[in-house]
């Protein structure tokens, strides 16, 4: 489904991606943990070509993309296959919750007005919305503000979904709403690759959990591997610190 191979990344002379692979099986849930400053955030900015890698191959449902080479249509296709929740949100401040989800499926998918408009607000009463459609972001919680992300994000229909601490500029009493939305999507069989600090909603959530750290992969395993068995002293040492 989704598969990155050899991934590496240089910020000018910093190596920040070192040979980067793994994979996501359809309708598998992956979370990456890792230290700050580990290359999280990196690693999926580079799957969408928010960032460019600087080499590696990047697939996603069987379109290979050799980074180096890749067309604009090569990158457009990527991002079309996936969907991002940002940890800011990043939602439009001039535009209504509606049309904050509306807006990727009018101008990028060319769906009707009428269409997106029904398409946005079933989900947006999937994620608890119905009655803020018509509210500006700045009206809004911060819990409210990343279901609309989220269901922003949905709303395309992606391949993949890619959630980058999606909780982690939430007050704390905010934080359990969001991630309940996010294992409702889970359930739902996406295909979805999460980096998080909440090492309780990874184990609880995820199939499989990547460690990593300085640009490398140090361990992965199914969830009750890696919490419960590590193999590896870093692993083991990031564990115990985190919780
Ligand atoms: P955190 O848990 O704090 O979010 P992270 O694992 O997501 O950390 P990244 O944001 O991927 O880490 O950053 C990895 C390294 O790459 C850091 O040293 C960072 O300073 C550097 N870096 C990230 N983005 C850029 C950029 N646009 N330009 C230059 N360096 C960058
Ligand atoms: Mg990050």
């Amino acid at each position: 489904m989704i598969k990155v191979e050899n991934i590496h990344k240089y910020f000018d002379q910093q190596h920040v991606l070192k040979g980067i692979d793994f994979s996501v099986n359809k309708g598998e849930v992956v979370s990456i943990l890792g230290p700050s400053g580990s290359g999280k955030s990196t690693l999926l900015r580079c799957i969408n070509f928010l960032e460019q890698p600087t080499s590696g191959i990047v697939e996603i449902s069987g379109k290979r993309v050799n980074v180096e080479t890749a067309k604009k249509a090569d990158v457009q296709s990527l991002r079309l296959s996936t969907g991002m929740v940002f940890q800011q949100y990043n939602l439009f401040k001039n535009l209504t919750v509606l049309q904050n989800v509306m807006v990727g499926l009018t101008s990028v998918k060319k769906v009707s007005t009428i269409e997106a408009k029904k398409i946005s607000t079933d989900i947006l009463e999937k994620v608890g919305l119905q009655d803020r459609l018509n509210h500006y972001p700045v009206q809004l919680s911060g819990g409210q503000q990343q279901r609309v992300g989220i269901a922003r994000a949905l709303a395309l229909n992606p391949e993949v979904l890619l959630f980058d601490e999606p909780t982690s500029s939430l007050d704390p009493e905010l934080v359990s709403e969001v991630l309940t939305v996010i294992k409702d999507v889970a359930k739902e069989g996406n295909t979805m690759l999460i980096v998080t600090h909440e090492l309780n909603f990874a184990r609880e959530i995820s199939d499989r959990v990547i460690f990593m750290e300085n640009g490398i992969i140090i361990e992965e395993g199914t969830a009750e591997q890696l919490f419960n068995h590590p193999r590896v002293e870093r692993t083991k040492q990031f564990l115990s610190k985190a919780n």
